[in-house]
């Protein structure tokens, strides 16, 4: 299980309307929509509208999110899942909100990033039984908002986010079976198919032996150190 700070918010009207959650149908994927800013920034962000804050229209502001992925891979959780949280209106009431912080404009998510995304969400859609491929959807899906930016302007990105949801998922019912690997016992994942065992390249490395993959000729190397 991963580590999640949770720094709850205070309860107020305009972040966090102590509302009990529906039933969770889904996961809504969002943008911070401001580039380089730290997770706790954002948090502290949602916080702060307890106030009663106002955009350029007068209107007060409400937002918040039940998670926020940072630029180093941290999970911050702002609202409990069993509480409504304001990110994609009428999806508030039965979907948990992610915000996702990126290095700048474009909105793709850093490495670090996208693998805590990927854990966490896996980790959500387990619980409430949700498929990936279907209650996974971007903030755009739900109201035609440009969030998350990068995976609306590249659609391809947005299905393999889904996808490498599901893998992560389906990876963790697959057996681990143990290997000597140059002198030493270690655990790997392995399927088992008519008595033979097919186990992950890049779980056969170590110090003596690199895996690498040549993105050019799009096959992997394996060289002994
Ligand atoms: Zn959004």
């Amino acid at each position: 299980m991963m580590e999640i700070n949770k720094a709850y918010l205070t309860i107020n009207q305009y972040s966090r309307p102590n509302i009990d959650m529906g039933t969770v149908k889904g996961v809504v994927i969002h943008w911070v929509a401001n580039p380089n800013t730290r997770g706790i920034a954002n948090r502290n962000y949602f916080e702060g509208l307890k106030v009663g804050k106002k955009n350029s229209k007068g209107d007060y502001i409400y937002g918040s999110s039940h998670y926020i992925v940072g630029l180093e891979g941290e999970v911050i959780a702002p609202i409990p899942e069993t509480e409504v949280a304001y990110h994609a209106s009428t999806a508030n009431k039965d979907h948990i909100g992610i915000e996702v912080c990126h290095p700048d404009w474009g909105g793709k998510f850093s490495d670090a990033t996208y693998q805590s995304l990927i854990e966490l969400t896996a980790d959500i859609c387990k619980r409430y039984e949700l498929d990936p491929l279907t209650a996974i959807i971007r903030h755009y899906d739900v109201t035609s908002k440009d969030c998350p930016r990068y995976y609306v302007k590249n659609p391809l990105s947005w299905e393999q986010l889904k996808k490498d949801v599901k893998g992560k998922i389906l990876l963790e019912t697959i057996d681990k079976i143990k290997i000597e690997l140059n002198g030493r016992v270690k655990e790997v994942a392995a399927v088992n198919i008519q008595g033979y065992n097919y186990v992950k390249l890049r779980d056969l490395a170590d110090d003596k032996i690199e895996v690498s993959y040549d993105a050019e000729r799009k096959f992997p190397i394996i060289t002994a150190k």
